[in-house]
């Protein structure tokens, strides 16, 4: 199949790897040429690590770059598509604008997924003349490891759509589970309310970093603490979730802790800054002074 990836970033580099893997012909579009450049470096080296680990071989390492080019144009990128999986910026603006400029562009037949984490798959389906086509395809960080597919039906997408994604991620050995258009679908509806609440115990005064990350990891079998989970994935990213939950259904319960607002000013976000709830900086991970968190 064509596939279309439209942003480079963490998700849209992954995504790439993924079906470039299972021999798709992968376009991978970005508006940024250093993203472009970055997301190869990082699908080459993944790729490589797999093949050192012996989980694939040179030979598929290889044909998976063959099969990925590159692009700063969009409607270069999706004028052959068979399926579109946009991986941009997690901006309701930016991604009505793209699913606009996917409409024009894209084949009729074409299939246009987000990989949205909180954006109404609805809302953005709203933006094109193909209401039915649009489906959210929410992979999960990273990609080329983790096996769900959330697979998020809007109020119009049909089911023809909803079979064809879910056999396609089975196809790239995803395992694809269903479910319907609400504010933060199910697996962030349940992971950043406990992330939220992890950070106001810290806030609070409960307990510290590595004691709130040590409980949930000995005692619940989590692989990574939720206060580690938070900085992985991004805490502006955590907070426009929990946003979206608290406008979505306008209940206190999902506002997002003080702290965490107070976190994002200051532009501490997690691993990609430098510091959050642990400090990067030096290749070491260190706890952050108990005394920035009251
Ligand atoms: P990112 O910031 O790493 O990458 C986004 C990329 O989109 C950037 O390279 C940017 O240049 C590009 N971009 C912005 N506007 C564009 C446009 N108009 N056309 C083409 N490219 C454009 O973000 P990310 O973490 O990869 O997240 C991408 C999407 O995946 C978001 O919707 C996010 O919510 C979702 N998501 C993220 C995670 C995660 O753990 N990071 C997990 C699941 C889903």
């Amino acid at each position: 199949m064509n596939i279309a990836v439209i942003g480079a970033g963490t998700m849209g580099n992954g995504i790439a790897h993924v079906f470039a893997m299972h021999g798709h012909k992968v376009n991978l579009c970005d508006v940024s040429d250093e993203a472009l450049d970055k997301a190869l470096e990082t699908i080459k080296s993944n790729l490589w690590r797999m093949v050192a680990k012996e989980k694939i071989t040179e030979d598929i390492h290889d044909k998976s770059l063959q099969q990925i080019t590159t692009h700063t144009n969009i409607q270069e990128a999706v004028q052959e598509a068979d399926l579109v999986i946009e991986a941009a910026s997690e901006k309701e603006d930016v991604k009505l604008k793209i699913f606009q400029m996917l409409d024009e562009h894209a084949p009729s037949e074409c299939i246009l997924a987000s990989n949205t984490s909180s954006i109404s798959i609805t809302k953005i389906a709203s933006a094109t003349k193909r209401p039915d086509k649009v489906i959210g395809m929410h992979f999960m960080n990273p990609v080329p490891v983790m096996k769900l597919v959330e697979v998020i039906r809007g109020y119009k997408t049909s089911e023809a759509t909803a079979r064809v994604v879910s056999d396609l991620s089975k196809q790239v050995s995803k395992v694809p589970i269903e479910v319907n258009d609400y504010p933060g679908f199910i697996a962030n509806r349940i992971l950043m309310p406990m992330i939220n609440e992890a950070i106001f115990a810290l806030y609070q005064g409960v307990a510290g970093v590595s004691e709130i990350d040590g409980i949930m990891k000995l005692g619940m079998a989590h692989p990574m603490g939720p206060l580690e989970l938070a900085d992985f994935i991004g805490l502006d990213v955590c907070k426009a979730i929990l946003d979206v939950l608290h406008k979505g259904f306008g209940e206190q319960k999902y506002a997002p802790c003080p702290l965490l607002n107070n976190m994002v000013l200051a532009g501490s976000l997690g691993k990609k800054s430098g510091v959050g709830f642990y400090d990067y900086s030096e290749h070491r991970k260190a706890e952050v002074v108990a005394s920035n968190f009251t």
